[in-house]
C-alpha cells in the first residue's frame, strides 16, 4: 500500500522535487559563500609571541592606516604606511596580518616591490628590502590589503570585527582584538611590548553612517560617491586599542575642565533613540573622570580627549574611545560598572601597559579594583565591601597571577592554562590587602608611580610607559619602608591563599600563617575581642593573644582586610559550579 501512495504521487512529486533539488543546491551555494572562515591560523591567533630580531632593530613610529568599510559584503580594504626608524642594520623586516587578507602589493620608500620580495607565512609577513638599512635611516612600507576579516565568534572575548545591525537594519559595525590582535586588520608587530608613537587613521564608511576613533578628529570628507572619510589621530595607542566603530550614531558631548588646568571633550556616541540614556551616562562620564584624577592623577588623554562609543558586544578598552555595550543597566548602586571598568583602563592599560603578558593583572586588577573603589566614593563603605564580596566569591586559586615566565594572551585568559578570571578578582584583593598593609598614603603614591614612572604627574611631564609585577613590588616596597617580597611572592607568584589556622586553648588565642612551601607570610592581623581590637604582628608568621575570659567573643580580621583561605566560600564557589555545569549538560 505504501508501495503503490508513492507510485501514484509520483507525477505529482516530480516538479517540487526538481524545485527542492534547485533550492537545495542555491542554499549550499549560498552557504558556502558565507561559510565560517576558517579557524584563525596560529600565528594569528596568538597575540604577543616574541618579537623577531629586525621587529627589535625598529622603532615603529608612524601608522597611517586606511579602511575602506564595505558593511553589505562584509569586507574590508585597507591601506597602511607604516613608518619605521632603524636601530640596527637590518636587510628584511616582519609585520603580521591575517592572511584572509590577502595583500595585494607592498611598497618601500614610495618604490613598488616585485611579489617575491614578500611572503606572508601563516600570519607573520616577511618582507626583503630593496637595499638593507643601516642604524638611523629610516623605512616606510606601504601596504595594500583587502578581504573579509575574521568574524568575532563572541566578542569581546573571542574577537574579531563584529558586522552587526541596528533596530532599524542599518549597519553597526565593530572590532574587538584584544585576545587575537592588532593582525586581525592592519599589519602591526602584534606585541604588546610595541607602541606606535603616532596612528593616523582614515575610515571610509557608507553614507549616513559615523566612524568615531581613537584620539583626536582631524576633520571629515565628504568623497563624490556620497560616502565619508573619518580622520583621527592618536599618540601611543596600545596595539589592541586601535579600533574601528561605525554606525548611524548620534554624538553627546560636553567639555571637562580639569583640576589640572586644562580643558578636554567628552564624546559619547550612541545609536539614534537613546538620547535620554545617553546624556545620563555622559554626566557619569564627567563625574569619573574627576574621581579618577583626584584618586590616580591626571587622565592620561588630556590633550585628545574621553571618548565612550556604543558597541554590540560587552566592552573594550579602546583607548580615548572605549567600547560600550551595557545597555545604560540600572544598578542599586546607581552606577555603569562597564563604563567605569573600561574608562579605568585609560591608566592600567593605555598609559601604564604590561611589559609582558604575564604581567597582565596590572590592567584588570587594578582595572577591577576600581569598581569598589570608585562605589566607596559614591556611596559609602557598604558598596564597597559588597562589591569586593562578590568579586571574592569567583577567585580560583588554581594558578599564580604571575608566572615570572614570558606569556601569551591565551595563555593567561585560558582558566585552564593560566589564571584567568583571577586576574580581574584575585587581582583586585591583592589590591585591596596591599592598601590595608601599608596605609593609602603609600598605596595611591606608589600607585601613581607605577602608572607615570613619576609622584608627581601633570600634564606634558609623562609618557606612557610599559610595568611590570617586579617593578610595583619595588615601588610598593619603597613607599612602604618595608621589603614586601614575602608579600607578592605568596599572593602573585602562588596559585593558593595564605591560610590562618587559629586555635583557643586555655587562655591563649594562638594565631599561624601557613603558606604554600613554608614561605614567609607576615602578615600582621587584628583579632576584636569583645569590644577591643588590637593587631597581632605575626612576626615569623605566628603570634598568639592573651584572653582572659573563656566567654569572651573573638573575630578575627574583622575588617576583612586580609585575602585568604576561606572553606566556605570555595565549597560555595564549587557548588555553584557544579550547578550551572548541571544545568548546562
Ligand atoms: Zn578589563
Amino acid at each position: 500500500m505504501t508501495e503503490r501512495v508513492e507510485v501514484g504521487r509520483k507525477s505529482d512529486w516530480q516538479p517540487w522535487a526538481i524545485l527542492g533539488v534547485l533550492v537545495l543546491a542555491l542554499a549550499i551555494i549560498v552557504w558556502f559563500a558565507n561559510r565560517p572562515k576558517p579557524e584563525l591560523g596560529a600565528k594569528t591567533a596568538k597575540t604577543g609571541l616574541p618579537l623577531t630580531p629586525e621587529q627589535r632593530s625598529v622603532d615603529f613610529q608612524t601608522a597611517d592606516l586606511t579602511f575602506e568599510i564595505l558593511p553589505a559584503q562584509k569586507r574590508l580594504e585597507g591601506r597602511a604606511i607604516l613608518g619605521f626608524l632603524v636601530k640596527s642594520p637590518i636587510a628584511k623586516l616582519q609585520f603580521a596580518l591575517d592572511p584572509e587578507l590577502p595583500i595585494k602589493s607592498i611598497a618601500a620608500d614610495g618604490k613598488q616591490l616585485a611579489d617575491s620580495a614578500w611572503k606572508n607565512d601563516d600570519g607573520l609577513v616577511t618582507v626583503n628590502l630593496p637595499q638593507p638599512k643601516h642604524a638611523g635611516e629610516r623605512l616606510s612600507l606601504a601596504v595594500s590589503y583587502g578581504g573579509k576579516p575574521h568574524v568575532a565568534k563572541r566578542a569581546p572575548w573571542d574577537g574579531g570585527i563584529v558586522w552587526a545591525y541596528t533596530k532599524d537594519g542599518r549597519p553597526w559595525v565593530a572590532t574587538a582584538v584584544e585576545g587575537e590582535g592588532c593582525d586581525l586588520f592592519w599589519p602591526c608587530f602584534d606585541n604588546s611590548q610595541v607602541e606606535v608613537g603616532t596612528v593616523t587613521q582614515h575610515i571610509i564608511v557608507p553614507k549616513g553612517l559615523s566612524a568615531p576613533s581613537n584620539g583626536r578628529l582631524l576633520g571629515v570628507d565628504k568623497l563624490s560617491d556620497g560616502r565619508t572619510r573619518w580622520n583621527w589621530r592618536a599618540r601611543h595607542p596600545n596595539n589592541y586599542a586601535i579600533a574601528i566603530d561605525v554606525a548611524p550614531y548620534q554624538l553627546a558631548q560636553t567639555s571637562y575642565q580639569s583640576r589640572y588646568g586644562y580643558r578636554m571633550p567628552v564624546e559619547y556616541w550612541y545609536l539614534p533613540g537613546e538620547t535620554k540614556s545617553a546624556q545620563k551616562l555622559l554626566a557619569e562620564m564627567v563625574q569619573t573622570i574627576g574621581f579618577f584624577e583626584a584618586t590616580i592623577g591626571p587622565y592620561p588623554w588630556w590633550d585628545e580627549k574621553m571618548g565612550v562609543v556604543e558597541t554590540p558586544h560587552l566592552g573594550m578598552e579602546h583607548q580615548t574611545i572605549n567600547a560600550y555595550g551595557n545597555n545604560y543597566k540600572l544598578a542599586p548602586e546607581g552606577f555603569d560598572w562597564l563604563m567605569n571598568h573600561e574608562f579605568s583602563h585609560e591608566w592600567f592599560g593605555n598609559q601604564l601597559t604590561n611589559g609582558d603578558w604575564d604581567d597582565m593583572w596590572l590592567h584588570e586588577g587594578f582595572g577591577s579594583y576600581m569598581q569598589p573603589v570608585s562605589l566607596a566614593w559614591l556611596d559609602g563603605r557598604m558598596v564597597y565591601d559588597s562589591a569586593m564580596f562578590k568579586q571574592r566569591q569567583t577567585i580560583q586559586n588554581k594558578f599564580p597571577i604571575v608566572s615570572g615566565r614570558h606569556q601569551t594572551e591565551e595563555q593567561v585568559y585560558d582558566n585552564k592554562t593560566g589564571p584567568g578570571n583571577d586576574i580581574y578578582v584575585k587581582g583586585s584583593w591583592v589590591l585591596h590587602t596591599l592598601r590595608n598593609l601599608i596605609g593609602d598614603q603609600a598605596f595611591w603614591t606608589a600607585v601613581r608611580r607605577e602608572v607615570y614612572g613619576r609622584p608627581d604627574p601633570k600634564p606634558g611631564n609623562f609618557q606612557p610607559r610599559f610595568g611590570s609585577t617586579n617593578e610595583f613590588e619595588a615601588i610598593a616596597s619603597q613607599e612602604a619602608h618595608k621589603n614586601l617580597k614575602w608579600f607578592f611572592d605568596v599572593y602573585l607568584r602562588q596559585a593558593h591563599l595564605p591560610r590562618l589556622i587559629t586555635t583557643r586553648q586555655g587562655q591563649t588565642l594562638s594565631l599561624q600563617w601557613q603558606t604554600p612551601h613554608g614561605l614567609p607570610f607576615p602578615m600582621p592581623v587584628e583579632v576584636q575581642v569583645d569590644n577591643q581590637r588590637q593587631v597581632v604582628p605575626m612576626t615569623n608568621g605566628r603570634g598568639s593573644l592573651t584572653i582572659a575570659n573563656p566567654n569572651s567573643l573573638i573575630t578575627v580580621d574583622p575588617d576583612n582586610k586580609i585575602l585568604r583561605q576561606n572553606d566556605a566560600i570555595d565549597a560555595f564557589r564549587d557548588d555553584q559550579a557544579k550547578n550551572r555545569a548541571r544545568t548546562s549538560s
